[in-house]
């Protein structure tokens, strides 16, 4: 594809909405200026392809396709079951996975429609059998009641927040913490590593309906072989949500015990993340929740999104070759690369280093909160999210942890040498800030002192690191 053909497609979008809404086009343009600027280090972000970007902004967008491909509520969707088709078949052929459904708009959405296909799977029809009834319509009023309070009162054991499990493994800010009685599996305290053991005897001791593996925090591999064993012996079905490595398992980074699609019943993801797609989920499992997981539209999704599912097409085609691989053993070196780089430096790390895509600071041995440490790194031209660590004294609203990743600094060309030198200058805010106090003179958990100087130096910097690397290259809009 030549650059101009890519410069035209986006100018000329830009154009047709200038006519309309000015302040759009501008916002647009925009984003694009400061997502070239910064250093973004974000570990759920990334940059997907033009062609990605592109099949998002059409016609698709404006069609009603509940169901599933062939079998629609709606008239004239062969389009839709076009790219819908397209997109399962390359998912099913990268992930190895016998069935996919590429319908959920985002992760949260994935896990709702995994969540209530194993309650489909394992309450609803076994009460639907007791009763000789085919379909919840035919319960009687007496024999709904019990089955709705049965639905309501299941197991789910997952990874605790601060060792990194995600809010919508059973926690109650998130409706999976309102729909199940659930307890958490930490880290271990020496070592900062989940331990298998521990796991066990907590599924021994709580029997849970399902087991969760997966996380947004953890820079460390999980073995899903042990992890399937031991939701086996306590009969529970093991769910893994790879939202955050996807990119890591497509790219034959995470094979093996730790690829968790031969070991979970149902794996979930999103798609936006290191997989370099478009903002959405998808759904992998094996025939036996096929069924329940297709009917995911309406049981917890809105209408399909065709303009998305045709990008997840593409994103996932992209995925399939070659170079994809290279690029997910690149994320994985350049993560190590930043590790090694700050604990030369003197950082602290969870776990002392990193086998994916992130890596989490405990900031509390710079004498600050991840909240300061956030804004302090933000004011030097350097994008990161501040993150609870295991035992994390400072909760989740302030944290003690900052939480950096390479999907999107990968992207963009970025080597093991640029990990390095982006070490030194996050290593330089962290060291040169301190806390701040509030107007009473009591210590305080937000404020900090940076000079401005040294702010706008390694801002500076920063800049200098990327302008080797442009993003979207083949993108111009003046
Ligand atoms: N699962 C995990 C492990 C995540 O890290 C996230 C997002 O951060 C999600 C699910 C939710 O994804 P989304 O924001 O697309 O709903």
């Amino acid at each position: 594809m030549s650059r101009n053909a890519e410069s035209t497609a986006f100018r000329s979008a830009l154009e047709v909405i200038r006519a309309v809404e000015p302040r759009v086009a501008d916002a647009i343009g925009a984003e694009l200026t400061d997502q070239r600027e910064s250093l973004k280090l974000i570990a759920s972000e990334n940059y997907a392809s033009p062609a990605t970007l592109l099949a998002m902004g059409n016609w698709f967008s404006d069609k009603y396709a509940e169901g599933t491909v062939g079998r629609r509520f709606y008239a004239g969707c062969q389009n839709v079951d076009t790219v819908e088709a397209l997109a399962a078949e390359h998912a099913r052929e990268l992930f190895g996975a016998s069935h996919a459904y590429v319908q959920p708009h985002s992760g949260i959405d994935a896990n709702l429609v995994a969540f209530w296909a194993i309650l489909a799977d394992r309450v609803e029809a076994p009460a639907l059998k007791r009763a000789q009834a085919r379909h919840v319509n035919d319960l009687t009023e007496a024999d709904w009641f019990t089955l709705r309070r049965e639905l309501g009162d299941q197991r789910m054991l997952g990874m605790s927040l601060d060792a990194g499990g995600h809010l919508t493994h059973g926690f109650r800010p998130n409706i999976s913490g309102k729909m199940f009685d659930q307890r958490s599996y930490g880290t271990d305290p020496a070592t900062g590593l989940i331990d298998y053991d521990k796991v066990a005897a907590a599924a021994r001791e709580f029997k849970p309906l399902i087991l969760v593996a997966g996380y947004s925090a953890y820079p460390r591999k999980v073995n899903f072989r042990i992890m399937r064993e031991i939701a086996d012996s306590v009969g529970a079905t093991f769910m893994v949500d790879m939202a955050h490595f996807a990119g890591l398992v497509a790219g034959k980074v995470f094979t093996g015990d730790f690829d968790p699609v031969p070991h979970a019943h149902i794996v979930t993801t999103t798609t936006h993340k290191s997989l370099r797609g478009p903002r959405g989920g998808m759904v992998l499992c094996g025939p036996e929740l096929a069924d329940q997981v297709d009917r995911g539209c309406p049981m917890v999704l809105g209408g399909p999104l065709p303009h998305v599912m045709a990008a997840k097409a593409v994103a996932l085609a992209e995925a399939r070759r070659p170079d994809f691989a290279d690029y997910a053993s690149r994320i994985v070196g350049n993560a190590q690369a930043l590790a090694e780089g700050l604990v030369r430096r003197g950082a602290n790390l969870v776990t002392g280093g990193t086998d994916n895509h992130l890596v989490l600071i405990d900031v509390s041995s710079y004498g600050l909160t991840g909240r300061q440490a956030e804004q302090a790194l933000l004011d030097s031209g350097i994008v990161t999210n501040r993150n609870a660590v295991p035992q994390d004294p400072n909760g989740a609203w302030y944290t003690s942890g900052i939480r950096i990743g390479t999907p999107a600094l990968t992207t963009r060309g970025l080597g093991t040498a640029e990990m390095d030198t982006t070490a030194e200058l996050i290593h330089t805010v962290l060291d040169r800030t301190a806390p701040g106090a509030n107007a009473d003179g009591t210590p305080s958990k937000a404020k900090y002192v940076l000079d401005p100087a040294i702010a706008d130096k390694v801002s500076r910097q920063a800049g200098e690191l990327l302008t080797g690397y442009p993003l979207y290259p083949s993108v111009d809009l003046a």
